[in-house]
């Protein structure tokens, strides 16, 4: 059967965002008097939790075993938020390699796109700025964020949601992940999932994915897609 929508994870699959996040992360940090300073190894660790206000959470109980104060880190995060925002207009992060091709042709073969992601939508909207030079919602039919659903990745709420709003069977889509979190939530959903490990996730156990591939160029038409998918 060939695909008719693809959903795209943000971080680490349209783009590799996560050392921006790293970055907003310690600026905001240093702005607000803490000495926290996330390095890449850590980061590295904590990317193991989606979803940015409940890293910081297991930050502070994990590893620095002080209690974590909901307001306060919603505040901090509001205001990371906004200098991530700041960080991606000015080009802190470019497409993967492969993605803006998939796009175009999907767009001009009928197939539907649509993303699926724990980040907020204010971070999808400075990204497709960024990238796309288009508002998020011309870009993507169908956005799914993680300030709309429950549960963050790895549950399969977010992904639920983009199939709901596209009106498809879920086997009727494809997500792409690059992240075991990213991977369990689809597969979650019913939705076949394509990985392609970004910097942070390369090495982590994909068995149950469709497929793997280094590089999103394999799948920079919808043909490529549907042949890896019908193997
Ligand atoms: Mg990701």
């Amino acid at each position: 059967m060939s695909v008719k929508a693809i959903i795209f994870d943000v971080d680490g699959t349209l783009s590799e965002t996560e050392e921006a996040h790293r970055e907003a992360f310690n600026k905001t940090f240093v702005e607000f008097g803490l000495p926290w300073v996330w390095s890449q190894e850590l980061y590295g660790e904590l990317l193991k939790t989606t979803g940015g206000k409940e890293r910081m959470t297991v930050y502070l109980i994990n590893h620095l075993n002080k209690p974590a104060d909901q307001k306060k880190i919603a505040k901090i995060h509001k205001r990371k938020t906004e200098i991530y925002g700041e960080l991606i207009a000015r080009g802190a992060a470019a497409l993967r390699p492969g993605i803006a091709a998939l796009i175009e042709d999907a767009a001009k073969n009928g197939v539907r796109v649509a993303v699926a992601t724990t980040t907020n939508r204010p971070n999808v909207d400075r990204l497709s700025e960024a990238c796309f030079g288009k508002d998020a919602g011309i870009v993507f039919e169908v956005i799914a964020a993680g300030d709309e659903v429950k549960n963050k990745k790895p549950a399969s709420d977010v992904f639920d949601l983009a199939v709901h709003r596209l009106g498809l069977h879920p086997s009727e889509c494809v997500g792409l992940e690059d992240s075991r979190n990213g991977l369990l939530s689809c597969n979650g959903a019913g939705v076949p999932c394509v990985v392609s490990p970004g910097v942070y996730t390369l090495g982590s156990d994909f068995s149950e994915a469709a497929a793997v591939i280094d590089c999103f160029t394999e799948v920079d038409t919808v043909e490529k897609l549907n042949n890896l998918l019908g193997e």
